[in-house]
C-alpha cells in the first residue's frame, strides 16, 4: 500500500512539472523539445534491422556526457532520452539521469532491457527517472531480433513492480518481422500488467518506410482497439496511419531545432536516419542554429518513420493552430469537423484553454488558464 502511494505521488509531481515544461514548449519555438543523447554506440544484442549499433565501442566519459546535458540545458531543452546502443550499458547511468533532473529537465530512457533487475530499478527510481521505454519485436527470440517476450517477461513482471516511473512497451510491426500476430501478444501483456504500451512501424535498413501487408494492418486495428481514446489519438495519429498504408505525409519537420539527435561524438544531427546533418558540435550549437533548423525544408519528410519527431512537429502546429493540430490528431468528418467529435476531456481541456474555434478570441477562462500555465 505504502508504495502505491509513494508512486501515485511521484506520478502526480512528475504530471505538474510535464505540464509546465509542456507549456513552456507552447510558448515558444527557440529551444529544443526532445534530445536523444547517445551515451555509448556499443549494445548487447544485434538486431537485424538496426543501423544503431556496434559491438565494441567504449561508453563516452561521464564528465563530457555531463557537459553535453549542461550545454542542453543551457539551450532550454525540455526532454533528454537516453538512447544508444544499449545505454544500461553505460558505468555511471543513473548520474547522467541525476544530472538531468538537476537541471529542470525530464528524464528517459530507451533500452532493449536485458540487464534490468530489482536492484537496476530501484537505483532508477532513486536517480529520478521520469519514463522508459522498451520496444520488443516478437514472442520467441529468433535470427532478426533476441528482443523477445520470453526473455523479457520476467523484467517487465519487475518493472510492473517496482518502478516508479512510467513505463511504455512499444511493440513493432515491419515486413522484416515475420510473425506480426506476436505484437498483439505483447501489447496484451503489457496491459495485462498494468504497463501502457505502443506499436511502431519499423523501417528497413535504409531507414525506408515500407507498406504494411494485410495481416499486419490487422494486428495494428487490434493492438489500437485496445487502447484508451485518448491515449489510442496520441499513439496513432496521421503520420501513423500513412505509414501503415505505406503512403507519404506532408508537415515540416522541425529536426536540428525542436528535436536533436546528439551522437557519441558530440554531433548535432536531424535524427538516427539523417545521421551527418548538420553534423555540428553541440558546443558550438547556438540559438541561431536552432532557428534556421526550425525554418529549414528537409526532403526526407514524405516517407519519414522517426515519430518522435512528428509528436515535436504536433506540439508546434498545437502552437500556431491549435484546432488545425486537434483535426490532425482527432480526424472526423473533414468537411464539418467540431469539437464535438473530441473525446470528453479533449473537449473540456479545449473548452478551457483555446480561444473560440469561430471567432478565434480567448475566453476569460482560457486567459486565466494559460497565464496559471506560464503561457500566456
Ligand atoms: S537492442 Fe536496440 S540498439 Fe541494440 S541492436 Fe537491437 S535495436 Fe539496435
Ligand atoms: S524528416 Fe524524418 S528522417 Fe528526415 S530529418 Fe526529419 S525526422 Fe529525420
Amino acid at each position: 500500500m505504502q508504495k502505491k502511494i509513494a508512486r501515485t505521488k511521484k506520478r502526480a509531481a512528475r504530471r505538474i512539472r510535464e505540464t509546465q515544461l509542456f507549456a513552456k514548449a507552447l510558448r515558444s519555438p527557440r529551444h529544443p523539445i526532445l534530445v536523444h543523447l547517445v551515451p555509448t554506440r556499443r549494445c548487447n544484442l544485434s538486431c537485424r534491422y538496426c543501423n544503431e549499433f556496434d559491438s565494441s565501442s567504449l561508453p563516452v566519459s561521464t564528465g563530457t556526457l555531463f557537459t553535453r546535458i549542461d550545454q542542453l540545458a543551457e539551450l532550454g531543452t525540455t526532454m533528454i532520452h537516453l538512447s544508444g546502443g544499449e545505454p544500461m550499458l553505460h558505468p555511471h547511468l543513473e548520474s547522467l539521469i541525476e544530472r538531468i533532473r538537476s537541471k529542470g529537465m525530464i528524464a528517459g530512457l530507451l533500452t532493449n532491457g536485458i540487464l534490468l533487475s530489482q536492484k537496476r530499478i530501484e537505483g532508477l527510481n532513486s536517480a529520478g527517472l521520469d519514463h522508459l521505454q522498451i520496444s520488443i519485436d516478437n514472442v520467441e527470440p529468433d535470427d532478426v531480433s533476441k528482443k523477445s517476450l520470453k526473455v523479457l517477461d520476467k523484467k517487465l513482471r519487475l518493472l510492473a513492480e517496482y518502478a516508479e516511473f512510467d513505463v511504455n512497451i512499444n511493440s513493432v510491426l515491419g515486413n522484416y518481422l515475420e510473425q506480426p500476430a506476436d505484437a498483439l501478444k505483447i501489447a496484451e501483456r503489457s496491459h495485462e500488467l498494468g504497463l501502457s504500451s505502443t506499436v511502431g512501424i519499423i523501417h528497413d535498413e535504409q531507414g525506408q518506410l515500407r507498406p504494411l501487408g494485410a495481416e499486419q494492418r490487422k494486428v495494428y486495428e487490434q493492438i489500437k482497439a485496445l487502447q484508451k481514446p485518448l491515449f489510442r489519438a496520441a499513439s496513432h495519429n496521421r503520420f501513423q496511419e500513412n505509414m501503415v498504408r505505406g503512403l507519404p505525409t506532408d508537415w515540416n519537420c522541425h529536426a536540428g531545432s525542436r528535436y536533436l539527435y546528439i551522437c557519441e561524438d558530440g554531433l548535432v544531427h536531424y535524427c538516427s536516419q539523417q545521421r551527418g546533418t548538420p553534423g555540428i558540435p553541440l558546443a558550438d550549437y547556438k540559438v541561431d542554429d536552432l532557428d534556421r533548423e526550425y525554418r529549414r525544408e528537409k526532403d526526407c519528410t514524405r516517407y519519414c518513420t522517426v515519430s518522435c519527431v512528428h509528436r515535436t512537429a504536433w506540439l508546434d502546429t498545437l502552437r500556431e493552430d491549435p484546432y488545425e493540430a486537434l483535426k490532425q490528431f482527432f480526424p472526423g468528418d473533414e468537411e464539418n469537423w467540431t469539437t464535438a467529435s473530441l473525446p470528453p476531456v479533449v473537449r473540456g481541456l479545449t473548452w478551457l484553454f483555446l480561444p473560440d474555434q469561430r471567432t478565434r478570441k480567448p475566453s476569460l477562462f482560457s486567459k486565466l488558464a494559460l497565464r496559471l500555465l506560464g503561457v500566456r
